[in-house]
């Protein structure tokens, strides 16, 4: 690409193009975190207001059963499924990804430990996302029954780990920092031909790129609404157990709303029959009710289409930071095979947390992530061919003139 009147002509071609139209931009930043945290659907602030005027404040009690409140987890689970791959009742949206994971985590241990006492390793990367590995080792030392979490260091090193000891093998499927994706059909078919379980963590995979989880036989799955979904800051997460899953154990947070008959206020838990059993308790209803304002974006198009434009994006961003940003010390960590790459570019750069902190400054908006990596994440459904010239643009001046070294820049906050 020579030009910007080049990605603008993109622009003007691109099927996705309308999409745009449905989010509450603002236009003085060039938003590329959609993958930490997705941009507000412009219906969601409408349907703030619904929730908490006429379903709260007029509704009040009754809402739970007349704005459909109690059915909301398995309704949206419903919606969210066809974008991974999954069936009807086999998803419902619900608490944290690392609480959710905490209750597959167990209940996959549990099926193990009646078919295969034996294992009782748990295998995922050093480089997963932190939270996956303290769920592993709290679990592990709660059951404490000498489970291990075994960790590679590189992707390529899992089958070779994922051995006859094996209970579980809990996979990110896209990694958060490089936005290296896994071959999630040929990996669970490794997993399972060992006599494993196959549990994938879709943080940064659900709306960013095709998943079928049902298609490569996967076991259990986790992942986050807040992200690629555009649900909302802390928006609840998903799970997804295959209905032959379902009914093998109950999760170990056995709270009212997954019993059978929650209103029957029983004194002893049975769990519901189906995926319900996955849910705890209350759920917050106003955050929950606006995953459907991001659910419906996505039901306009399919992740066929979302992925030909990621990749687009993506390819563009590499190559055009490579062309214009030759001269400074920026590494790309992402994988160039598209079959190997995510939603996200990350390249790691000696002062990367004060390069960000710059360009945020100048309102290109993109994440920090240790060590030095700087990582910008493309959503198609908002995101502009222009935005990726005009990024790399800022990035170059950035990095040509040096505003980085200015010392408010090295200043970090709570959250990076
Ligand atoms: C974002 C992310 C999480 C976040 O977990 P929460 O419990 O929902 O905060 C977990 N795992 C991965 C891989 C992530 O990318």
């Amino acid at each position: 690409m020579k030009t910007r009147d080049d990605a603008l002509a993109l622009d003007r071609d691109d099927p996705l193009r309308a999409l745009r139209e449905q989010f509450a931009l603002s236009p003085d930043t060039l938003y590329l975190d959609g993958n930490s945290l997705g941009v507000p659907p412009k219906a969601a602030a409408a349907r703030a207001q619904q929730v908490i005027g006429a379903e709260w404040g007029e509704g009040l009690i009754r809402s739970w059963n007349t704005a459909g409140w109690f059915a909301l987890p398995k309704r949206l689970g419903n919606k969210l499924a066809s974008l991974i791959g999954a069936a009807e009742d086999e998803v419902v949206i619900t608490d944290t990804i690392s609480v959710n994971l905490f209750k597959v985590l167990s209940a996959a241990l549990r099926v193990q430990a009646e078919r295969a006492p034996g294992r009782r390793v748990i295998v995922s990367e050093r480089s997963n996302f932190p939270s996956d590995l303290y769920i592993a080792q709290g679990l592990i030392e709660q059951l404490d029954r000498g489970y291990e979490l075994r960790l590679v260091d590189d992707p390529s090193e899992l089958p070779a780990a994922i051995d006859q000891d094996v209970a579980v093998a809990m996979i990110t499927h896209v990694n958060y920092r490089t936005g290296y994706m896994h071959d999630m059909a040929a990996l669970t078919q490794h997993i399972h031909a060992t006599g494993a379980l196959a549990l994938w963590d879709l943080a940064h995979s659900a709306g960013a790129v095709p998943v079928d989880l049902n298609g490569v036989d996967a076991d259990y799955a986790v992942g986050c609404t807040y992200k690629y979904l555009n649900g909302g800051p802390g928006s609840p997460a998903f799970v997804w157990v295959p209905k032959h899953h379902q009914g093998t154990f109950s999760q170990p947070l056995s709270g009212w709303w997954g019993h059978r008959a929650p209103f029957a206020m029983e004194p002893s838990y049975r769990p519901d029959a189906g995926i319900a059993r996955f849910l705890c308790g209350t759920q917050p209803m106003v955050s929950m009710a606006l995953v459907e304002c991001g659910l419906d974006v996505f039901l306009q198009t399919d992740m066929q289409q979302v992925r030909r434009k990621s990749l687009a994006l993506t390819d563009l961003f590499i190559a055009l930071v490579e062309q214009r940003c030759a001269e400074f010390p920026l590494e790309l960590v992402t994988p160039r095979e598209h079959a190997e790459r995510g939603s996200h570019v990350s390249f790691a750069h000696p002062h990367g947390y004060e390069v960000m902190q710059a360009l945020i400054a100048r309102g290109v908006i993109g994440d920090y992530r240790e060590p030095h990596v700087l990582r910008f994440g493309f959503t198609p459904l908002y995101t502009r061919y222009v935005d990726v010239w005009d990024a790399v643009e800022t990035l170059r001046d950035v990095l040509a003139s040096e505003v980085w070294r200015a010392p408010e820049f090295a200043t970090r906050g709570a959250v990076t």
